[in-house]
């Protein structure tokens, strides 16, 4: 990436220095382009950050989404006047992203959880500040089997387990098969896979191949209470989730 994704490093950074870099406009929006970012960027199931940034006159530009294109970040801001090489100030708003990292964390505690406990393999995830649903395929649809999942996250959450990322070459990542499962979205020019890494080195509940941005332990998720488990036909599940 052009752009330096900040939360790579430190997904608890909530405000960063940056340079724009250039500036477009496309369908009515305004598409800033900055050297480095600590907006998530949407991606992975995972809503883009929302927040302001500042420039060295205080003048304050909202900014509403920020996603990825041509291997940089853009983010979309909600008026004209800033140039290009201007110093700014970029704060999100965090609230939003805690309650994005608590639903991304916490879908990752029940996607192992299920793939760990039956043959299936998760195929998409996503969440909103509300809700998280994953998706699978599985021949059964039995009510009370998916539900169970609900006890056995929120007994896995309470087992406070660290959760750290580190970055594999893709070569290392490849002997692994579980680690890389997640990373066949990953494009071929990428070659260190970042991983995230749930529970102590000697006990580990989960590692896998994730861009997100995640909690430093599973202590701050809060109690997930499923919601309607849906039944999509052919053999697709659905389990919905928030949060008590
Ligand atoms: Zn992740």
């Amino acid at each position: 990436m052009k752009t330096k994704m900040l939360h790579f490093t430190d997904s608890y950074l909530k405000e960063c220095d940056s340079k724009v870099l250039s500036i477009a406009e496309h369908d009515g929006k305004i598409l800033v382009e900055l050297d480095q970012t600590c907006f998530y960027p949407e991606s992975g199931g995972q809503p883009s950050d929302n927040g302001q940034i500042i420039n060295d006159q205080g003048i304050v530009f909202g900014m509403s989404y920020a996603y990825k294109f041509d291997n940089k970040v853009l983010h979309i801001v909600d008026k004209v006047g800033l140039s290009v090489g201007d110093l700014v100030h970029c704060k999100l708003n965090w609230d939003d992203r805690y309650r994005n990292m608590q639903f991304h964390t916490a879908i990752h505690v029940v996607t192992r959880l299920i793939e760990r406990d039956t043959p299936i393999k998760v195929s998409s995830n996503n969440a909103t500040l509300e809700k998280a649903r994953i998706d699978f395929t599985l021949d059964e649809f039995d009510r009370e089997f998916l539900g169970s999942f609900e006890a056995k996250a929120n007994e896995l959450i309470k087992q406070n387990l660290p959760i750290k990322t580190y970055i594999l070459t893709r070569e290392e990542a490849e002997k692994d098969p579980d680690v890389f499962r997640l990373a066949k979205g990953f494009d071929e020019s990428i070659q260190d896979i970042r991983i995230v890494q749930m529970g102590d080195d000697d006990a580990i509940f989960d590692r896998t191949a994730c861009g997100g941005a995640h909690l430093a332990n599973t202590s701050e998720i809060p109690k997930i209470k499923f919601l309607k488990l849906e039944n999509k036909g052919a053999q697709r599940r659905r389990i919905n989730f928030t949060f008590e």
